[in-house]
C-alpha cells in the first residue's frame, strides 16, 4: 500500500479551492478535498448569487494576464459541464474624473491595450437610461466585463472535478503538519490524510489553517441586498454590472437576471471588521442598508428603496488589498492561497490552475510574484 492517501490533498472546498480540485484532478493526479461545509454553501466568501467579473482592472495592471486565463477557464468549464456561468454585460464604472475606479481601470487598458470605452453623462443616459450622473462625474465601459454565478461555479468545478475522479469529504481539518516530502492532515473525525502535496484554500480561516505565516489578515463583514425590480430597462440584455465612486462610497449592482423581478447591490467599501468566520452576525442590522438605498436614491432613482431580501458575507483582507498566492515559504510541498480581499472569485480558475502546477510542478507559468506570501514579512 503506498505511503500516500493521495497525490494532493485540498484543505478549503470554496471558491478558489474548488477550482484547485478541479485543476489537480484535471491533470491527472489523486485528489482529495476537504471541508466541512457542502459545496456552495453560505457560511464563507462565495455566495449571494453572482460575482462581478472583469478585465480593465483596476487594482493593478499585473492581474490582467491572470484575468485573461480565468476568462478562457470560465469558458472551458461552461462547454465541459454544459452549464452556464458567465453572463457577458460590460462593466460601468462611474465617478469623479480623477478616482481610482476610472483611473486604475485606464491604467490597466492602457497598459494591456485593453477596448475600454469613455462615455460622457449624455451618452450614459441614451445606452442605460436608469443611471443618473452627477456634475463632474464620468464613465468607462469595459465591455468584457459582466457576472458569474457564483454558487453554481463552486459547485461546478466540485462535479467536474469529481467526474475526472477526484474525492470530496465533507470534514474539516484540524491542523496539517509536513511529514517527510509530504504532508499530514488531520481532521475533525479523529482520522488523517497522507499527502504527497497540500493545498490551502481556507478563506477566511485562513488565520487559524495558516497560523505559522502570520499573514497579516483581516475580515471585513459585508452585506448584500435586493431591491424590488420588474423594469425591463435592467435585464442584464440592456443593463451592465456597474461600480460606481459616488464620494460616500464604492457602490456596485448587477442587473436583473433573468425573469427575477429584483436587482442585488452592496457596497464595495467599508464593512464592519470581524474577529473571526464563525462570529458573523447574518441578520439586517440597523444601518447595513442605508447606505447602498442612498445610493439608490442619488444614482438609479427608478428604484425602490426597499430590501426585499439580504446576504451576509465577508471579505479577507490583506494590508495592500493584493491576494497571498505562492508556494509555503518554508514547505515546498504546500501551496496557499489567501486574502482575496474581496475581489478574487472571478480568478478562481486561474487561482485553481496556479495552484495545482505549485503542487504538482514545484512552478507556475503565470505570473504571481507580486502576490508572493513573503511579502509582508
Ligand atoms: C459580498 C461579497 C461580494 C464580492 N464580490 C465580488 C465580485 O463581484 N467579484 C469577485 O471577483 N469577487 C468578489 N468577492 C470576493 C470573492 O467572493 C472571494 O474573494 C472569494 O469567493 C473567496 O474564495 P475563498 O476560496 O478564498 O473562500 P471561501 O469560498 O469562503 O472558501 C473557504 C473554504 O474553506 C472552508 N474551510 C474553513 N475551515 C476549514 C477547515 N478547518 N477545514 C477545511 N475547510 C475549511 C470553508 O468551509 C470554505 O468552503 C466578493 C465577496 C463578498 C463577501
Amino acid at each position: 500500500m503506498s505511503e500516500w492517501d493521495c497525490d494532493v490533498a485540498v484543505v478549503g472546498v470554496g471558491g478558489a479551492g474548488s477550482a484547485a480540485l478541479y485543476h489537480a484532478a484535471k491533470r491527472g493526479a489523486r485528489a482529495i478535498g476537504v471541508d466541512p461545509n457542502p459545496p456552495g454553501h453560505d457560511r464563507g466568501s462565495s455566495h449571494g448569487d453572482t460575482r462581478i467579473i472583469r478585465l480593465a482592472y483596476m487594482e493593478a495592471p499585473g492581474y490582467v494576464p491572470l484575468l485573461r486565463r480565468a476568462f478562457e477557464l470560465w469558458g472551458a468549464l461552461e462547454r465541459e459541464s454544459g452549464r452556464r456561468l458567465y453572463t457577458q454585460t460590460g462593466l460601468l464604472q462611474i465617478g469623479p474624473a480623477d478616482c481610482h475606479v476610472l483611473a486604475g481601470a485606464r491604467r490597466s487598458a492602457e497598459e494591456h491595450g485593453l477596448e475600454l470605452e469613455q462615455l460622457d453623462a449624455a451618452e450614459v443616459g441614451r445606452r442605460f437610461p436608469p443611471f443618473r450622473m452627477q456634475p463632474g462625474e464620468r464613465a468607462v465601459f469595459d465591455p468584457r466585463a459582466g457576472f458569474l454565478a457564483v454558487e453554481d461555479g463552486v459547485r461546478t468545478h466540485v462535479a467536474e472535478a469529481q467526474r475526472l475522479g477526484a474525492e470530496l469529504r465533507q470534514v474539516g481539518a484540524v491542523r496539517w503538519e509536513v511529514a517527510g516530502e509530504g504532508a499530514r492532515v488531520h481532521l475533525t473525525d479523529g482520522t488523517a490524510l497522507r499527502a504527497r502535496r497540500l493545498i490551502l484554500a481556507p478563506g477566511g480561516w485562513a488565520p487559524t489553517l495558516l497560523a505559522d505565516l502570520e499573514l497579516p489578515l483581516t475580515l471585513l463583514r459585508k452585506v448584500l441586498v435586493w431591491v424590488p425590480c420588474a423594469d425591463d430597462a435592467y435585464l442584464a440584455e440592456r443593463f451592465p454590472v456597474f461600480l460606481c465612486d459616488s464620494g460616500a462610497g464604492v457602490f456596485y449592482g448587477f442587473p436583473r437576471r433573468g425573469a427575477d423581478p429584483e436587482l442585488k447591490l452592496a457596497e464595495h467599501s467599508g464593512g464592519a471588521a470581524l474577529a473571526h468566520p464563525e462570529a458573523l452576525e447574518r441578520g439586517l442590522l440597523p444601518g447595513d442598508a442605508e447606505p447602498v438605498l442612498a445610493y439608490l436614491a442619488r444614482s438609479l432613482p427608478g428604484l425602490e428603496r426597499r430590501v426585499l431580501r439580504h446576504a451576509v458575507c465577508f471579505y479577507t483582507q490583506t494590508p495592500d488589498e493584493h491576494f497571498v498566492l505562492g508556494a509555503h515559504p518554508r514547505h515546498p510541498q504546500v501551496a496557499l492561497v489567501a486574502g482575496l480581499s474581496g475581489h478574487g472569485y472571478k480568478f478562481a480558475p486561474v487561482l485553481g490552475e496556479v495552484l495545482a502546477e505549485l503542487a504538482l510542478d514545484g512552478a507556475t507559468r503565470h505570473e504571481v510574484g507580486f502576490l508572493s506570501p513573503t511579502r509582508f514579512a
